[in-house]
């Protein structure tokens, strides 16, 4: 029980509760906690970005340039989203073959992602007394021991999935108590645990620090810095950012709220969030209508024992009347991959006949662009009378009051 409980808690907090920025933005938060970053500034056209190069020179005395692609997506730099322009003069070149490229890494989808924005940063990777190195380090929530963490490995700039795999050990954890923060013995032991010294050491502690700060007061779900950098002459800085923010906090933070690039997001999802309904599009084969987050996961347990795969999470919420159901009907049907949809409501607070009429009423509404079978099963206060309902209403709705029926009959539709 407690596993299933787990995973629903994780999948919805993964998949609803986040709100996810660019690069640029994520820099913009750190940066204003005191978290030191690599310098840039984002071009949406390549004669704006000449004009920020420019003024990024004068910032910083940069005369060399790397071009990141703004996109929803980490493995940019691997689907050549990121570009080094050696000398001002490159600038041009760089940003035309970058901004406007369906860009396509392990993290889009297989047509890739629209390159809208560009972000031209200071060249950090030059040389000097020493090597660059690179690290990794995350901050997030650990379920498990109901703690922030902060993660982080020597082996930053690769994906933490292979090092994970390859060289574990080369992983560590701080785990932070909520009574009493960070503490500076732990920063001390990261900046150690990275092999690091003198200056390069007190860099790290207060770089450290200053993520934790800033991953607590902008209320984020994920912080993930990869890489972190040692320059040559030993700054420690971000020069990646992705960063994670809670839905449920944002009302703290009106000024986040602006940050939301609707283009990076699923049409579907952010259309069923304006009419409140609560949407995860899937890549199943059977669309689902459900009342209750639990439920729901449970009904897409159903319908994998089916045969079949959950096309979306679909909570409607307690009020199930005729014009939700057409709305929550008219987004499952968006997706061309549904063959059957179930609705499966429990009739607590809610009572069935009025779910019942709900479903005639939109069905009537919609009968004409409604092409797969439907299946309901009601179970609940005034269950008998919604099936009569709608058994004798006549419409190609298939009911059932108890679960195995509903499953079985999807079994059926998918065959
Ligand atoms: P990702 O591929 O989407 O994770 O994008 P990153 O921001 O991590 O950039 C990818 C890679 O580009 C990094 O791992 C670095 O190796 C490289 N890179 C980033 N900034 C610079 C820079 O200022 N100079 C140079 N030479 N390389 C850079
Ligand atoms: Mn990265």
């Amino acid at each position: 029980m407690t596993i299933v409980i787990d995973r629903c808690f994780l999948f919805l907090h993964q998949t609803n509760n986040t709100m996810n920025v660019h690069e640029y933005q994520a820099k913009e938060i750190l940066s204003s906690f005191g978290v030191r970053i690599q310098r840039g500034k984002v071009a949406r056209s390549t004669k704006n970005a000449l004009i920020l190069a420019q003024e990024l020179s004068e910032e910083t005395g940069t005369s060399w340039f790397i071009v990141k692609a703004q996109i929803h997506a980490g493995g940019r730099g691997k689907g050549g989203g990121v570009k080094l322009a050696k000398g001002i003069d490159k600038v041009e070149e760089v940003v035309d073959s970058i901004l406007g490229m369906d860009l396509v890494t392990p993290q889009t989808p297989p047509e890739g992602k629209r390159v809208h924005q560009v972000l031209i940063a200071e060249d950090v990777y030059y040389p000097g007394a020493s090597e660059p190195e690179e690290y990794y380090m995350s901050v997030l929530l650990n379920r498990s021991t109901g703690r922030n963490m902060i993660m982080y490995s020597s082996e930053g700039g690769v994906d933490i999935e292979t090092v994970a795999e390859e060289t574990p050990h080369l992983i560590f954890n701080e785990h932070i108590d909520p009574a009493v923060g960070l503490m500076p013995f732990q920063a001390r032991r990261v900046a150690f645990n990275l092999g690091l010294s003198g200056n390069a050491f007190k860099e790290m502690t207060r770089f450290v620090t200053a993520l934790y700060s800033a991953y607590l007061q902008s209320d984020s779900s994920l912080f993930e810095i990869n890489p972190v950098l040692k320059t040559s002459d030993d700054k420690i800085l971000a020069v990646d950012a992705k960063v994670s923010l809670d839905d449920n906090a944002l009302f703290r933070h009106k000024d986040f709220q602006e940050l939301r690039d609707l283009r990076e997001e699923n049409p579907v999802e952010v259309e069923a969030k304006e009419v409140g309904l609560n949407y995860v599009s899937l890549d199943g084969n059977v669309g689902c209508m459900v009342n209750g987050a639990g439920l729901a996961m449970a009904t897409m347990d159903l319908i994998k024992q089916a045969g079949g795969e959950p096309a979306n999470f679909l909570d409607v919420g307690g009020t199930a009347d005729a014009a939700r159901v057409e709305t929550a009907f008219r987004l499952i049907l968006k997706d061309p991959n549904v063959k059957a949809i179930l609705v499966n409501i429990f009739g607590g607070i809610v009572r069935c006949d009025r779910v019942a009429q709900g479903i005639i009423d939109a069905y009537k509404n919609m009968v004409d662009s409604i092409e797969v079978p439907i299946i309901v099963r009601l179970q609940g206060t005034n269950a008998d009378i919604a099936k009569e309902l709608i058994d004798n209403y006549g419409l190609d709705v298939y009911t059932a009051v108890l679960f195995q029926e509903a499953a079985d009959k999807i079994q059926e539709a998918l065959h």
